[in-house]
């Protein structure tokens, strides 16, 4: 099924921390479909970004438009109803839960699970819309002999992938992905990679940060530079790459 809308529209951003602006006046536009990889030195914003994006923090200024619709300094929990959904860089999971049980507290959220708790514990009482993307899920990301495991007791990196697939279980319009492949070995990198480009390719609007330089550009149509909570460059991956201020900014050269 194709995903629709995902239109996201970010103008004056910003957001200071103890004076020290880690968002300074960032405008971004991000077309329904797209796949932007969102790069930079470390603390040069991007997480912040997300967050501003996300609801986890409020911005100091600016706005955040999804679909025409101002979103700027709602809840992330809201936002994941609108269908906008983020990951983090550390591995955010249920840890007493198993595998199965986050892809549905992620399907049908928290405020049901308080009320339906005893029917997730069940695999005979799952819906059927939950059991078939659930069942994908686990399948192509190589977590089937995991999936009745507590989510604590897995390795880092299938840790990483339970925390994606409860990211786009439901599915979101607009994914936001902080470092998905930080620390993971080169078999989950190219899973998340095949994931990537899959979502991309049902029309998903996806933010990409990523300090893998190779697969950023692999994957991304459009790059995007921060430097100091500004942006640095905005461009196809080539002409991004090639522009001198981002090779002494980004690449140190
Ligand atoms: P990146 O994700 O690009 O590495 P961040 O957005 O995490 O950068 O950080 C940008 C800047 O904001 C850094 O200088 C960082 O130290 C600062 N910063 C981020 N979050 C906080 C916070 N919660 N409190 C204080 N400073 C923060
Ligand atoms: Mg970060």
């Amino acid at each position: 099924e194709r995903i629709d809308g995902g239109h996201l529209r970010i103008s004056g951003l910003s957001k200071a921390f103890a004076g020290v602006k880690a968002v300074d006046d960032l405008s971004l536009e991000v077309r329904p479909g797209e796949l932007v990889g969102l790069i930079g030195p470390n603390g040069s914003g991007k997480s912040t970004t997300l967050d501003c994006i996300s609801g986890i923090t409020k911005p100091d200024a600016g706005r955040v438009e999804l679909d025409g619709i101002d979103i700027t300094g709602m809840s992330s929990s809201a936002l994941a109803k609108r269908g906008l959904v983020r990951t983090f860089q550390s591995t955010r999971v249920y840890e007493t839960l198993t595998v199965r049980q986050n892809l549905a507290v992620a399907l049908h959220g928290r405020q049901s699970i308080m009320a339906e708790w005893a029917s997730y514990l069940s695999p005979q009482s799952e819906s059927r819309s939950f059991r078939e993307r659930a069942d994908h899920l686990i399948e192509t990301l190589n977590l089937k002999h995991v999936e009745h495991r507590k989510a604590g007791e897995l390795s880092y990196g299938q840790r990483k992938l339970v925390q994606f697939a409860a990211s786009v279980i439901s599915p979101p319009r607009v994914l936001l992905l902080d470092e998905p492949l930080a620390g993971v070995n080169p078999t989950i990198i190219n899973l998340f990679m095949r994931h990537i480009a899959a979502n991309h390719g049902a029309g998903l609007t996806i933010i990409l940060v990523e300090h893998n330089l190779g697969v950023v550009v692999q994957l991304c149509e459009r790059l995007v530079v921060l430097e100091q909570g500004r942006k640095l460059a905005d461009g196809n991956p080539h002409d991004v790459m090639g522009t001198p201020s981002v090779q002494e900014a980004y690449l140190g050269r």
